[in-house]
């Protein structure tokens, strides 16, 4: 397999550093990618600045819709393929692959029609002055993505940015070159999207996202990882005042009423915790249950954890793959060490060992605690690891559901519909699923309360932050 490379107006380029790309669930190395480097990033954020000056892609929306569907139809060609390395690469179930590819192509389309949707409007403030409100790009987007779903969560900006009329820089994470080597060739097969529209520089370390976020040529930044990150990303957008979108952690309640359809929330709150192995941001990580239910919602769970299949993705009777890497299992490893010698540990997560042993592999963990100063209650401990937490009263339910900095996603269970509502509206998060976890899809907005980011993605104010909104103003007089 020749090594990913960056792709840098229209071309392939193999420069920098080989360094190898590994497969979770064995250990063994499956290609390399070539690391990237600050003068690479400059290179192709000088290379999209020209692209959006000197071409007519800012002014041409049929343009742009066509090449968002021509990148949707050829990731669907190549969707089994690109799937396939999901797997390999990324450690998910072909499940969970096949639906991160399905989710990000339907992102573009629904992005490709928006495209020829983007609507200002006019008004006459006094007789014969008319104000126009026009809606136009807002330059270079300098996209960042990480991990733990790179297809989608690349699909997730691109759309809008194209839309938008922007054009782009992308830095995809470390650990996934392989699937955006193959995703990239998809872009690079579109007659529509002029060379310099769409530009990539891996990377292994920060230097490549660190010269993106200081570049004079990047107006804008869209970034989906770690609230850490995030903070150091505002930070150094600062001295050029960039616009920054940030998608970040979650830490998503679950809030379990007494009068719930128990089967179908131990149902749900089993997948919506343990997809991605709860590597994902609105991963269900603290389930919240009411006092007289505890027990037998405890014992269910605890049931349904325990049978969970963990194995490789490609093994089409796992139930749960593997971590991202073995420094994620170790890191999860010692996270379920300090819940058994801080709170009550209920099922103990470990590597199955055998044939597994040499895969960053866990098996599901659940503990039980009501200290709200934990810092496994506070942090987002992305594995599947989850806290078990009692509460009385529907008010102490949305004070436990708000007790964390972050502010993602949570969920609500509960078969009272007036409940359901007030609850779900007096939780701080931006996202709130009643009676079911982790529902994600292209129209719906999805972003962060407090830390868990800026800004929003999905749907038609996936748009706002690829876009500037300019006053043109015309005294015409009246007849
Ligand atoms: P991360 O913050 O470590 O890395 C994300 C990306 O940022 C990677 O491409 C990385 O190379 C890059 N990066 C690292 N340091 C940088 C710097 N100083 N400047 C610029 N770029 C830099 O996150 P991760 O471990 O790859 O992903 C997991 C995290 O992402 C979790 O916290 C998860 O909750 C979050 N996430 C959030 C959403 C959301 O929609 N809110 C979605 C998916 C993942």
């Amino acid at each position: 397999m020749t090594p990913a490379r960056h792709y840098i107006n229209g071309e392939w380029l193999g420069q920098g550093a080989l360094r190898d790309s590994l497969d979770p669930a064995t250990g063994a190395v499956l290609g390399q990618y070539h690391a990237g480097s600050k003068a690479l990033a400059e290179e192709a954020a000088a290379s999209a600045r020209r692209a959006f000056f000197g071409t007519n892609w800012q002014t041409s929306p049929r343009q742009r819709a066509d090449a968002l569907f021509q990148i949707a139809d050829r990731l669907e060609a190549a969707q089994d393929e690109i799937a396939g390395l999901i797997v390999s690469e990324n450690g998910k179930l072909r499940s969970e692959a096949m639906g991160e590819m399905i989710g990000a192509i339907s992102e573009l389309r629904y992005y490709g029609g928006l495209a020829r949707t983007i609507l200002g409007r006019t008004f006459e403030a006094q007789t014969g002055a008319l104000s126009m409100m026009h809606r136009e790009a807002a330059g270079v987007a300098a996209i960042i993505v990480p991990w733990n779903a790179p297809v989608m969560l690349l699909a997730r900006s691109l759309g809008p940015a194209l839309a938008a009329g922007c054009t782009c820089v992308i830095k995809p994470a470390h650990q996934t070159p392989l699937i955006h080597q193959r995703v990239m060739e998809c872009l690079a097969d579109c007659p529509a999207l002029p060379p310099g529209v769409v530009n990539s520089v891996n990377e292994n370390g920060s230097e490549v996202g660190e010269a993106m976020v200081a570049s004079r040529d990047i107006d804008v930044i869209s970034f989906t990882g770690s609230s850490a990150t995030g903070r150091k990303i505002m930070a150094g957008a600062a001295p050029t005042l960039k616009r920054v979108g940030l998608e970040l952690g979650g830490k998503a309640p679950a809030v379990v009423f007494d009068d719930a359809d128990l089967d179908r929330a131990v149902r749900e709150l089993t997948r919506g915790a343990l997809v991605m192995a709860g590597q994902i941001c609105v991963a269900a990580t603290r389930f919240l249950v009411q006092e007289s239910i505890l027990p037998e919602f405890t014992a269910r769970i605890t049931e349904a954890f325990r049978s969970v299949r963990t194995g490789p993705g490609a093994d089409a009777s796992s139930q749960m793959g593997a971590l991202i890497d073995k420094e994620n299992e170790a890191r999860v490893a010692a996270l379920i060490e300090r819940a058994g010698d801080e709170c009550e540990l209920i099922l103990r997560g470990a590597n199955p060992g055998g044939k597994l042993a040499r895969g960053a592999f866990l098996t599901p963990s659940l503990f039980r605690t009501d200290d709200l100063q934990s810092p496994l209650v506070q942090e987002e401990l992305f594995g599947p690891l989850v806290s078990i937490e009692a509460f009385g009263d529907e008010a102490e339910a949305v004070e436990r559901a708000n007790a964390t900095v972050y502010g993602l996603a949570a969920s609500v269970h509960t078969a009272n519909l007036e409940r359901a509502m007030r609850v779900s509206r007096a939780i701080r998060a931006g996202t709130v699923w009643l009676n079911c976890h982790g529902r994600l899809f292209a129209e719906g907005e999805t972003g962060g309360y407090g830390q868990s980011g800026l800004g929003r993605l999905h749907g038609v104010e996936g748009l706002n932050d690829f876009l500037e909104t300019k006053h043109i103003y015309m005294e015409q007089g009246s007849v």
